[in-house]
């Protein structure tokens, strides 16, 4: 397209931008009253103790559906509710409505599972956070020792001080913390060490070159081993085949998460295929 206008960059891009813009205004009038309208739902993803067999975490995924915009995905809405205060009252929807759910299922009496809910660095950098966790414990009577926030290495980049205060507050309402995504972040190492996490998942751009790359077998094996030595349990992410299945298991990872097992699914679905059918468990041997 460049060559039609001479070259012309300018003129080129000046649309393409201005359309992207667009696109953006669409979505933040949109994203204001998604709340409101009740647009938002959670989509769960089972994750899959390696040593027992069988699904003892599960993780919430937000998902948006809008009448204007169709189903709008996080990666693209998340970043958006960031640059306003709209991430913390979504954030807070989240993790109500996962508590809840998580609750639900207990009561039904199914046996008792792990439920992680990510965080924004927007909700981290609150002051309110630790009050806020403890408020949706006691409204949903879920005992938090069900309970994961899953936090990315870029909270990590405020003071360390700072960071250290918010993980024990929040450690102190009983919940457990995992490192997501692992291994694409911009932080040293020395964090592992210094911060109390309970687990780390490791980002699934590494599994998922496992098979065609040896330094990436290198690396997960690598930080399962350090994960293991500093006290924390390591779920892959991305699990898609066998194969990885397999080399996960021989390096002793804990559990593992990935389309192999169960893409995000609703959770009638979840309850259904994991404790009613038992599909989801047949699955896996
Ligand atoms: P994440 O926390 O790392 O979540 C895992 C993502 O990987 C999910 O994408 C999931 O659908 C996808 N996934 C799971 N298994 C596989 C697999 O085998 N192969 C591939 N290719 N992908 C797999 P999703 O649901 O689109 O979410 C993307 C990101 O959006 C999440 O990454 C998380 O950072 C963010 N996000 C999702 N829900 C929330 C939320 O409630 N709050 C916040 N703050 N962020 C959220
Ligand atoms: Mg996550
Ligand atoms: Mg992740
Ligand atoms: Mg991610």
């Amino acid at each position: 397209k460049a060559k039609e206008f001479g070259g012309n960059t300018y003129t080129v891009f000046v649309p393409d931008h201005q359309e992207a813009v667009e696109k953006k205004l669409v979505l933040q009038r949109n994203l204001r009253t998604a709340l409101e309208r009740d647009e938002f739902y959670v989509l769960y993803q089972p994750q899959l103790d390696l040593r027992s067999g069988t699904v003892q975490g599960i993780e919430a995924l937000i998902r948006w559906k809008n009448e204007e915009l169709g189903e709008v995905a996080p990666a693209e809405f998340i970043p958006l509710a960031e640059g306003s205060r709209l991430i913390l009252s979504i954030g807070e929807w989240v993790l109500r409505t996962a508590c809840a759910q998580n609750k639900a299922w207990q009561e039904e009496g199914f046996p008792p599972v792990n439920i992680s809910v990510n965080l924004s660095s927007v909700q981290f950098q609150s002051e309110e956070l630790p009050a806020t966790i403890q408020r949706i414990l006691r409204e949903t009577a879920l005992d938090p020792k069900w309970v994961t926030l899953e936090i990315t290495e870029s909270l990590l980049l405020q003071s360390k001080s700072r960071t250290m205060r918010m993980l024990n507050e929040l450690k102190a309402t009983g919940v457990s913390i995992a490192i997501d995504d692992f291994g694409v972040g911009y932080s040293s190492l020395s964090y592992l060490k210094d911060y109390p996490f309970d687990c780390l998942k490791i980002d699934k751009s590494f599994i998922q070159h496992m098979n065609e790359e040896q330094g990436d077998e290198l690396i997960v094996r690598t930080v399962i081993g350090l994960a293991h030595g500093l006290n924390m349990t390591v779920i892959a992410e991305g699990v898609e085949n066998e194969e990885q299945l397999h080399y996960l298991h021989q390096q002793s990872c804990d559990s593992i998460q990935g389309f192999l097992i169960s893409k995000p699914i609703s959770p009638d679905q979840l309850s259904k295929q994991l404790w009613v059918d038992q599909s989801l468990g047949r699955k896996l041997h």
